[in-house]
């Protein structure tokens, strides 16, 4: 998704841009609104019994995310493109409407956000669930339309996940490149709660994903490739402690070469496979 505020987009950028707040879901609380679930067992090693001395904390044999329950929505959808009006309906983010949900950006060769960001989730519950992690993914294919980032939030908020992940590809100016990560700024009466533990989970993913892709630092945006917004719905209207990341600007050819990488989506799934261990290694919450 196109993520600039207020957008300079440039031309194909445009309808990403106005993604924007769509990008983040928002959820309704629908009723259970919970937000105490999350971190209960997080303690460094106190309640699952993590692998062997040793091992590093992501290891496939390690089994150390165990009772864990992680949300991962891969953003925008391939069908999102051809029914605009559908995925143009205004929904309620906490503090304004956007839209449902957008189309996403692409790379200049016609790599897609949506197939992006469903491949490289694809790839991380399967490294996740081979942890022992339970998986919740909002959408099951890159071929179907949204759901609304209202719906996004709300699937990670009734699964009362641990820990929530909204994987997003940038359309920002190709001589921008690197990495970002969003982290909810409170907006009263909806996620205040989750504030600080997504910002924990938020340094946790960026430290793992810098170390394990060597993608740099945003150039473009964010300090140290944290940025920080109230305008996401699926981050306004979590109750789960939540980040998006942007993983690399798909406009930038050198960004663009790793996204449409198939090795390179695998070290990204890695590599955030590995920050979700350090997150609930380290007493998530
Ligand atoms: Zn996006």
């Amino acid at each position: 998704m196109r993520f600039h505020r207020g957008g300079t987009a440039t031309a194909g950028l445009a309808l990403c841009a106005s993604v924007l707040t769509a990008c983040g879901g928002s959820g309704g609380t629908g009723g259970s609104g919970d937000p105490a679930s999350p971190p209960v067992a997080g303690g460094s090693a106190s309640s699952a019994p993590p692998a062997p001395a040793g091992s590093s904390p992501a290891s496939p044999e390690g089994g150390g995310l165990r009772g864990k329950v992680i949300a991962i929505d891969p953003g925008h959808n391939g069908g999102n493109a051809s029914h605009t009006s559908e995925i143009a309906k205004q929904v309620d983010v906490g503090n304004g409407h956007k839209e449902c949900d957008t189309t996403g950006t692409e790379t200049s060769g016609g790599y897609t956000e949506s197939a992006f960001t469903f491949d490289v989730s694809t790839r991380l519950a399967k490294l996740l669930r081979a942890e022992g992690a339970t998986i919740v993914l909002t959408r099951k294919n890159d071929t179907g339309v949204g759901p609304c980032v209202t719906e996004r939030a709300a699937i990670g908020n009734r699964a009362r996940a641990d820990a929530a992940l909204s994987i997003h590809g940038d359309g920002a100016p190709a001589s921008g490149h690197g990495f970002h990560i969003i982290e909810p700024a409170p907006v009263a009466g909806h996620n205040t709660k989750i504030v600080q533990p997504s910002a924990k989970l938020g340094v946790a993913l960026r430290d793992a994903y810098h170390s394990g892709t060597g993608i740099a630092y945003s150039s473009y945006i964010g300090t140290k490739a944290l940025d920080r917004r109230d305008d996401l719905g699926g981050l306004n209207l979590s109750t789960v402690p939540k980040v998006f990341i942007e993983c690399g600007n798909m406009r930038n050819a050198g960004d663009a070469a790793k996204m449409t990488s198939a090795a390179g989506r695998q070290s990204m799934a890695e590599a955030l496979a590995k920050g979700f261990a350090a997150y609930f290694g380290q007493g998530a919450g």
